[in-house]
């Protein structure tokens, strides 16, 4: 056929020919938008020679993408139902195919330089977002996520949508919106407006004490309540936290969500949190 592999109707004929249904619980919400896929890969930094990884690759779409770019993509696959699809659609291509969850992934064995671009199954992106920040050799990562999620990254402290996902990554570096996605971009339809982000991870900096980002979590476990009232539901002595609070010049009713991070350190660092 000379429709690309994108279109609606290959993506249909593939899956009647190969006798599949996309899998809700594993997020299958596959690319039918040519203009999306190409602005993943360009904004994602598919280029010749560049060490990308794939999470999800499903259909092979975003693969083929990334890859007839001259990328050298690894890509992880859950679902093993998607191996005579994939050696269809990838035939020919540089690309290594990993089975397995990309849970138990050793991200930690990736290549420096590493660039991940995935069309992320919805229903893991906090922790495999959380996975990408720690790995030393992964720079950046440009992912398609809710558009809520996205909203999330991208906020700081005072504003909407603020929380340990936002700290997390500011903690780690700078958070890109690239693009909205309707939901029409997608086979079958998401029941939500989806956003391409990308994170630029700083590795200059050395990676934050996890001991301060187990203290940033539950500051802003209840991020509409006060910070002092977080700290003391974790336990932390209410006097302690009062006179941390003062030293760190703040006020004593001052609410989680608006608190710099800056402050909070200084915060965990009297409190002996962190050194
Ligand atoms: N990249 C394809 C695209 O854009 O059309 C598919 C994206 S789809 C949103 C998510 C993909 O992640 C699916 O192929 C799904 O099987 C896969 N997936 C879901 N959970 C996974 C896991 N724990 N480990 C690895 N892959 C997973």
């Amino acid at each position: 056929s000379t429709l690309p592999l994108y279109s609606p109707t290959r993506v249909r004929d593939l899956l009647a020919r190969h006798g599949l249904k996309p899998t809700k619980s594993l997020g299958q919400n596959f690319l039918i938008d040519g203009n999306i896929l190409r602005a993943i890969a360009e904004a994602g930094g598919a280029a010749p020679g560049v060490p990308v990884l794939e999470i999800g690759p499903g259909l092979g779409v975003l693969t083929r993408e990334i890859a007839s770019r001259g990328a050298q993509v690894t890509a992880l696959e859950k679902d093993e139902r998607l191996r005579p699809v994939l050696s269809e659609t990838l035939a020919g291509l540089d690309v290594r195919v990993i089975w397995g969850d990309a849970l138990d992934f050793d991200y930690a064995s990736l290549p420096e330089g590493t660039r991940v671009i995935a069309n992320l199954p919805y229903y893991i992106t906090g922790v495999l977002l959380s996975r990408f920040m720690h790995a030393p050799g992964v720079v950046s990562a440009t992912v398609l996520v809710q558009k809520e999620v996205g909203q999330r990254l991208a906020s700081r402290p005072g504003e909407d949508n603020y929380g340990f996902l936002s700290a997390l990554a500011a903690l780690h570096g700078t958070v890109r919106h690239i693009r909205d996605v309707p939901k029409g971009a997608f086979l079958p339809a998401p029941d939500v407006t989806s956003s391409v982000v990308r994170l630029d991870f700083d590795r200059t900096r050395p990676l934050p004490d996890p001991a301060f980002l187990k203290f940033v979590e539950t500051a802003l476990h209840h991020r509409r309540k006060t910070l002092r009232n977080n700290l003391r539901l974790s336990g932390l002595d209410g006097e302690a936290v009062g006179e941390a609070l003062q030293e760190a010049g703040l006020r004593s009713d001052v609410r989680a969500e608006d608190v710099p991070l800056a402050d909070l350190q200084r915060v965990a660092a009297v409190l002996g949190v962190i050194r």
